[in-house]
């Protein structure tokens, strides 16, 4: 293997080559610092016939130390411009596909259909482009697809609001949402300083565990609603913000009477399982 491609040295070269310029508009900030890329792809969890994806590749830099962990790499990239020069830089990967696509329109279950049906464990790595770091996770959570573990870099400040607790100052519907897929760890803090071009803020690789839902929800799109409905206005009582998601104020109260949620207290004050009460109520 030459140099890797997560370097300063090896990042201006290709660059250089295909001249090439980073482009705010897809979120683009290289990692050039090899040992947290290795970092990312070591933490993905072992199988024994892994399926890693990956969302937005850029030159290849993540995309070359998955190749070496798995079975089967698919980086989906959104820029034309990068599509050759990966196809460059990854040239000595034959297991490696680069799918020239916006991750956001990836009807992920029909994709990985084949490679669900041959026994493939999958598991998602990548440094999120950060301007669509929550549709992009959210296309995922609500994919239905039998995803084992999602690695990713964010923002620092967006991944401390998914691991938040219950009664934080982060803790918002994300919070919650997620805490019903997955478990959710801090891998590793990430300065700036690493990417090209520097960004404003830190950074943090984070991991999600899927996990078989805690309690079976019915339609976990209408669940996720559900949530999001409750935290539009902060600051607002439950019972205001799910008499406006309901458009009715008499619904929304005997809906959380029911559920025995106080109507005064904030979203921010319940835990998972008290949504999931008071959708089930809702089901009723
Ligand atoms: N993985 C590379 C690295 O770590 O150096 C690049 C990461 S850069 C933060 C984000 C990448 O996602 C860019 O290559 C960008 O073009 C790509 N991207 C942005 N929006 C995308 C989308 N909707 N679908 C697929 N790729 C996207």
């Amino acid at each position: 293997m030459a140099k890797a491609i997560a370097t300063i040295s090896r990042t201006k070269e290709i660059m250089e080559a295909h001249g090439l310029h980073t482009k705010k508009k897809f979120g683009q900030n290289f990692l050039t610092e090899p040992s947290i890329v290795t970092r990312i792809a070591q933490s993905v969890p072992m199988a024994d016939k892994r399926l890693l994806i990956e969302i937005g590749p850029g030159i290849g830099a993540l995309t070359e130390q998955l190749a070496l962990v798995a079975d089967k790499v698919i980086a989906y990239e959104i820029d034309d411009d990068l599509i050759p020069v990966l196809a460059d830089t990854l040239a000595e990967y034959p297991h490696v596909e680069i799918r020239h696509q916006d991750f956001l329109t990836v009807n992920l279950k029909e994709e990985l259909a084949p490679f669900m049906n041959d026994g493939y464990e999958i598991s998602i790595a990548a440094n999120l482009p950060y301007y669509i770091t929550t549709p992009l996770l959210f296309h995922i959570l609500e994919s239905d697809v039998p995803i084992t573990s999602i690695t990713v870099m964010m923002q620092k400040e967006v991944a401390d609001r998914f691991a938040a607790q219950v009664g934080t100052k982060d803790y918002n519907a994300l919070s919650v949402i997620t805490q019903y897929r997955a478990d959710v760890k801090m891998v590793m803090k990430v300065p700036k300083e690493v990417f090209v071009p520097k960004p404003n803020v830190d950074s943090a690789v984070i991991q999600f565990r899927l996990r078989p839902y805690s309690k079976q929800v019915v339609k976990q799109e209408e669940f996720f609603e559900l949530v999001k409905g409750c935290f539009v206005q902060r600051r607002k009582t439950i019972l205001n913000n799910l008499s406006v998601y309901l458009k009715d104020k008499d619904k929304a109260k005997e809906y959380l009477e029911k559920a025995n949620i106080d109507p005064a207290r904030r979203a921010e004050t319940c835990t998972l399982d008290t949504f999931i009460e008071l959708y089930e109520v809702m089901s009723c």
